[in-house]
């Protein structure tokens, strides 16, 4: 199933019949006590949320990180989303458009995070979870890059050169490897190289990303795993995903090694 999100106020569907998942308990029991399901669509609200003004805060350093508490919430937030969707794809021909009621004023991508993190649950299989959180890891990245001009190239300069008038046309990449020769988008979706910001738009610009602010990879990595997102720059995604998919070949390897002493011991 594909999912989608549309804009309530812009879309053409003149249709009424939503269910509106709103951030309570009571929200899933309600679904539960209305009769007919057919052609049900799924309205979110987001301001229920209230996440849109929040997204970054402000941290002692002045740095804007998006806050460790917007994942929490989003994350608890998806639970009803996924309940209500696993149900509806029981009881009628829900067709994974999703429509969001979002009247904060200030625009973010929890729209895409929440659209990723039903296609991995609900597209991608088991084995492969880990490697569909790290694609809609870096579509979010590239998102809110694009939406907060952060580091963002124009006529090849980067942001940090264009704003301190160095003539370079690589951004910082050569420090770390030799793929762009120009100020041309990377073709590689190296998820560190994503999150990685340089000093002048962390204490500068105010700008930090890390790997725990975001849902999709909470859910799906290990604080281990995400850790190593952020520390293996300039590999391509092969290479990263080869290196992650080791890391817990190995934590599962300690684990059963771990519980096969204590049974030692124990017996
Ligand atoms: S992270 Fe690198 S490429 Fe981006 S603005 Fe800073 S120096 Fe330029
Ligand atoms: S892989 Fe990373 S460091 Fe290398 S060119 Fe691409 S963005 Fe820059």
């Amino acid at each position: 199933m594909e999912f989608c999100i549309e804009d309530l106020i812009e879309s053409q569907d003149n249709s009424e019949n939503y269910f509106e998942i709103e951030n309570n308990k009571e929200c899933f029991k309600k679904l539960k006590t209305l009769s007919n399901f057919e052609n049900l669509k799924i309205k979110i609200n987001f301001n229920s949320l209230n996440l849109g003004e929040k997204l970054y805060g402000n941290t002692k350093k002045e740095t804007l990180v998006i806050q460790k508490k917007n994942c929490k919430y989003l994350l608890k937030f998806y639970k009803i989303v996924k309940k209500t969707v696993k149900f509806l794809k029981k009881k009628s021909n829900f067709d994974g458009k999703i429509y969001i009621n979002n009247l904060s004023e200030k625009k973010n991508n929890n729209d895409l995070m929440l659209i990723g993190l039903l296609d991995v649950d609900f597209n991608v299989k088991m084995f492969y979870k880990l490697n569909g959180a790290y694609e809609h890891a870096c579509d979010f990245f590239d998102a809110e890059n694009s939406l907060n001009k952060m580091c963002d190239f124009h006529d090849n300069h980067c942001t940090k050169h264009r704003d301190k008038g160095i003539d370079k046309t690589t951004g910082c990449c050569p420090s770390f490897c030799k793929v762009r020769v120009t100020g041309e988008p990377c073709k590689h979706k190296n998820l560190s190289c994503k999150i990685f910001m340089c000093d002048y738009l962390i204490y500068e610009k105010g700008f930090y990303f890390t790997p725990n602010t975001v849902a999709v990879l909470c859910k799906h990595m290990t604080p281990l795993e995400r850790a190593i997102c952020f520390g293996i720059l300039c590999r391509t995604q092969r290479k990263s995903l080869k290196f992650l998919w080791f890391v817990r070949g190995l934590t599962v390897l300690y684990l059963i090694l771990m519980v096969a002493i204590i049974l030692m011991f124990c017996l």
